[in-house]
This record gives C-alpha cells, sequence and structure tokens, in this order.
C-alpha cells in the first residue's frame, strides 16, 4: 500500500502539470506573468515552512524539498521567485520584534508575496549596503546587486551591515521609494523571466518597527554559510525534467538508456544529499555537503547535456525545452554560490579524471 503524498506535494504537482509547463518556453521568453503569481499564492505553497499559527503549513523539510523540487522542474523562473518568499517566512518565524506580528500571518497564507536582498551580506568584509543610525530608525546607502521578483513582489526583506558590524534585515515595500532606485530588468543567459534588477539605495529610511533581524554578523554568517553547501532540490527538479525529455525521444533506445542511467544516479545523489540535508547538525560533515552539491550538478549537466544532444538542431530554438533546460541549470550552478562552493565546484572541475588523456 503507497501512502498519499502530502496534500502540498498534490497541489505542486497541480500547480506544475495545469499552470506553470505548459507555459514554460514563453514564460522563459516573456516573464514570469502576474497570474502565475497569484496561482502559486492561492496554492497554499508560500507557507509549506510557516508555523500552524500563523495559516502555514509547518510542513516537514522533505515537503518542502519536494514541491521546491516539482516547481524548478516545471519553470525554473516561476520557482526561483516564489523561493525568494521562503526566507522572509523563516526570518519571521524566528523574531521575536514586532514586524513578526505585521506580516507573518500574510506571508504564510499567500495574501502576499516577498522577496529578498540579502546575498550581498555574504561579500563580507566588503560591504555593499550598509545601514546608519538615523531619526530613530535605520538608513540604508550602497548597492544591492541582484534582487529577484520586482514588480511580482509585494514586500521585499532588505539586509545590510550596521557601524557596529551587525547584520540587519528589514521590511520595505517593493516598490520605487525616496532612496530606492532600480534598475531596468537585466538581460541574462537564463532567468531574465524571473524579474531581477540592482537597487540603488541613498538614503533609503525605515523605521524601528520595519526590523525583522538584527544579529552580530559573525553569528548570523556561522548559520548561513553552511546552508550553501546543501544541493538545491531545484537542481534535481531540473534533471529530471530533462530526463523526462530524452525517454519521451520516440524510437531512440540509445536516448532511453542513457535516461535509465542518468536516472538512477539521480536518485543516487538525491538520496544522499536528502540524507545530509536531514542531519540534525547543519555545520557538520560540510566536505560530504560540498561533494554532493557537486555531484548533483555534475548530473544535471550531463542530463541537460543529453536532452540538447538528443534533439538535435530543433533544441536550439528558443521553443524548446532542452535548451531552456540547459540554461536554467546553468544558472542553478551560481545560485547562492558561496567562496566555499566555488572551491569545491572548480577543485573537481579540475579534477575531472575523464578529460586526462
Ligand atoms: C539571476 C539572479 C537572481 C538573483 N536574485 C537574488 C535575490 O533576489 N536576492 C538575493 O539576495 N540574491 C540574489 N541573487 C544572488 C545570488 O545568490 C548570488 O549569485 C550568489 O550568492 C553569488 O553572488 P555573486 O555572484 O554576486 O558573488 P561574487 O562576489 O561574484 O562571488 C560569489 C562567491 O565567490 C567568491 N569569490 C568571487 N570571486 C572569487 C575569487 N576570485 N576567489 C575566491 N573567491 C571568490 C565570493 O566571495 C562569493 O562568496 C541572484 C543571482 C542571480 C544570478
Amino acid at each position: 500500500m503507497t501512502t498519499p503524498p502530502h496534500p502540498l506535494v498534490a497541489r505542486a504537482r497541480k500547480l506544475a502539470a495545469e499552470v506553470l509547463a505548459p507555459q514554460a518556453e514563453r514564460v522563459d521568453q516573456e516573464g514570469v506573468p502576474a497570474s502565475s503569481i497569484e496561482a502559486v499564492k492561492r496554492s497554499g505553497l508560500l507557507g509549506v515552512s510557516a508555523p500552524v499559527a500563523y495559516g502555514g503549513a509547518a510542513a516537514p523539510a522533505s515537503v518542502a524539498r519536494e514541491t521546491a523540487e516539482i516547481l524548478a522542474g516545471a519553470c525554473c523562473s516561476t520557482w526561483f521567485v516564489q523561493t525568494q518568499h521562503h526566507t522572509p517566512v523563516m526570518t519571521l518565524a524566528g523574531s521575536e520584534l514586532p514586524v513578526r506580528e505585521r506580516l507573518l500571518g500574510p506571508l504564510a497564507k499567500g495574501e502576499m508575496l516577498s522577496g529578498v536582498a540579502y546575498a550581498q551580506l555574504r561579500a563580507h568584509p566588503r560591504i555593499p549596503v550598509r545601514v546608519t543610525r538615523e531619526r530613530g530608525g535605520w538608513r540604508f546607502d550602497g548597492t544591492v546587486p541582484w534582487y529577484t521578483g520586482w514588480g511580482l513582489n509585494d514586500v521585499m526583506l532588505l539586509a545590510g551591515v550596521t557601524d557596529a558590524d551587525e547584520a540587519l534585515f528589514a521590511f520595505t515595500e517593493a516598490r520605487e521609494q525616496p532612496g530606492l532606485r532600480p534598475s531596468p530588468p537585466m538581460r541574462l543567459a537564463a532567468l531574465t523571466a524571473s524579474r531581477t534588477v540592482s537597487l540603488e539605495l541613498d538614503g533609503l529610511w525605515l523605521p524601528d518597527d520595519a526590523v525583522a533581524l538584527r544579529s552580530p554578523y559573525e553569528t548570523w554568517a556561522a548559520t548561513d554559510r553552511p546552508k550553501s553547501t546543501n544541493a538545491s532540490p531545484a537542481v534535481f527538479g531540473v534533471t529530471a525534467s530533462a530526463l523526462d525529455l530524452l525517454d519521451s525521444v520516440d524510437g531512440d533506445p540509445t536516448a532511453k538508456e542513457t535516461a535509465r542511467v542518468l536516472r538512477a544516479r539521480l536518485d543516487e545523489v538525491r538520496r544522499q544529499a536528502n540524507a545530509l540535508a536531514d542531519h540534525p547538525v547543519p555545520t557538520e560533515r560540510i566536505e560530504e555537503r560540498l561533494a554532493s552539491k557537486t555531484r548533483a550538478h555534475d548530473v544535471m549537466r550531463a542530463a541537460t547535456t543529453a536532452a540538447v544532444v538528443a534533439g538535435g538542431g530543433r533544441s536550439m530554438d528558443l521553443g524548446s525545452p532542452a535548451q531552456r533546460l540547459d540554461r536554467e541549470g546553468m544558472f542553478l550552478l551560481v545560485q547562492g554560490q558561496t567562496a566555499e562552493v566555488r572551491r569545491a565546484h572548480l577543485g573537481s572541475l579540475g579534477s575531472l579524471g575523464s578529460l586526462s588523456s
């Protein structure tokens, strides 16, 4: 007897099949439409990890991973826009500051979508966004290099570093306002659809009650650093979709055999990655996590390359799912990259046995 899937897994599959996958090539070229965001909001998936008391599902981490894999496999751009939301939700869930009562409910219930602008904190000791005390609130100056979901998000969680070397996270409305100016949407090799901009901050002022987290930089970084060492479920989603495509090539036993072999590798690397992600101490087994993440990237690149090869010249058509998955996979190689992840990945590529003569 098989157990039925978690209701949010069932909803993710329905959203993927009915909304995301059928228009993935068009969305890739034209941008994530507001209608897809409305569908994501209605699905309940924005509250997958949020506390039940605030309208969320507080689902196990395995469910959050599986739903992420399903969405990313259907349309990586839509997955990426909505994945930003989960950091603000978890930040509020762990916060005891007043903004929790104002925003956690609407975010957990999917009434509002949040973006996040915090990757720049990882450039420390360089400080791309500086926060200073001013008029009983906080003043933000500097540049956010990447901000996804512009025009789709309702609010954003913005991070900078204070004069006392604290990481400070505060919410503001996701719109142009005094002291906050977006660049035009970036044209990228992949994920242009995610409506990513950079933000110029020039005296943006936010009140004390907008602050969701304030922590010594090193304390924040100690919990942030290990997170990026885990394999992303999105990598498994893109891999699985590329393998489905490969498997669907009619009358080509080689394509099917390659899909079978790579699917076995995908299952193995996913099992390993899930076991590491479920390990109770996130700061332990870092080298193993990095090796597993790199293996996940290797299997993904093999799968997306195989899908392109199997499609021949037609794979170059912008309407072809093979080229879209290949470009989405390229993006996932650098998403959330830290110095440690970069070192591990480059090191592994430099020691590829198959390339030696
Ligand atoms: C399309 C897109 C959308 C994004 N959207 C968001 C968003 O909405 N919110 C958000 O917060 N972030 C977002 N990001 C940021 C994303 O997570 C970053 O790409 C990732 O963290 C890497 O940052 P970077 O490339 O800007 O950093 P970089 O500083 O260029 O480098 C990445 C890492 O490698 C290290 N490094 C760089 N060069 C060297 C070197 N020569 N030697 C040793 N180490 C080095 C750096 O210290 C850093 O840790 C987005 C990125 C992309 C591509």
